[in-house]
């Protein structure tokens, strides 16, 4: 079966409408409820697409069964979404909220990652001091160039493993601009991907007072 047939197959049974799929599909809204499970484990009610991560419910307005489905299918198959007062958006405004409430599951899981090489990290260097890291990234939501090139070194002295991407980088200050100017080329090359593209930029032109904001 093709994946608009398994759809079919799926929504029908839980519309008012039986026979018409795309009129049964105008039953159902995508109102802002979405989750992460962390890994691609799940398949997507609707199509049966496999390995779905991020969930997002849809709701039948009539009467009120649910689907978890991916985002894809809310966009291929124009579902609406609402806002965050209810209010219907239109087609080109739902799939913005549908890709946003997408970028933001995205965040938050490397927020979270990164929360946690941090914890990691603290349960075994005792000189490191989280608590001033975590309330620094949860300010700002990223590091300076020197707090950044501390972690990796004790990460990798400790064996800890994580992802540089998952970190961000503040240059907005004198003060970091600074820390980068002097910093030695190992320790650059080594928090080099956790920095944004304009940042790269900066770096390698510091001289054209470029922007090295995000
Ligand atoms: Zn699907």
């Amino acid at each position: 079966m093709s994946w608009v047939e398994n759809s079919a197959k799926n929504l029908l049974p839980l519309s008012n409408e039986k026979k018409a799929f795309s009129t049964a599909l105008r039953e159902w809204l995508y109102d802002g409820d979405m989750f992460d499970l962390e890994n691609p484990i799940e398949a997507c009610e609707l199509c049966e697409h496999p390995e779905i991560r991020y969930q997002f419910k849809i709701v039948n307005r009539f009467n009120g069964n649910e689907l978890l489905v991916g985002s894809e299918c809310i966009n291929k198959f124009g579902i609406t979404a609402t806002d965050d007062l209810g209010n219907v958006l239109s087609r080109d405004a739902s799939r913005k909220k549908v890709s946003k409430d997408r970028r933001h599951l995205v965040t938050e899981a490397r927020k979270k990652r990164q929360i946690n090489s941090l914890v990691r990290l603290a349960g075994i260097d005792k000189d490191f001091e989280i608590s001033a890291f975590i309330d620094y990234v949860q300010d700002r939501g990223a590091f300076t160039p020197n707090q950044l090139s501390l972690l990796f070194w004790r990460f990798e002295k400790n064996r800890i493993s994580y992802n540089s991407l998952d970190f961000k980088v503040v240059i907005r200050r004198d003060r970091e601009k600074n820390q980068l100017r002097i910093m030695p080329k190992w320790k650059l090359r080594q928090i080099l991907p956790s920095l944004s593209v304009s940042q790269r930029v900066w770096i390698e032109r510091p001289e054209e007072n470029i922007s090295p904001n995000e």
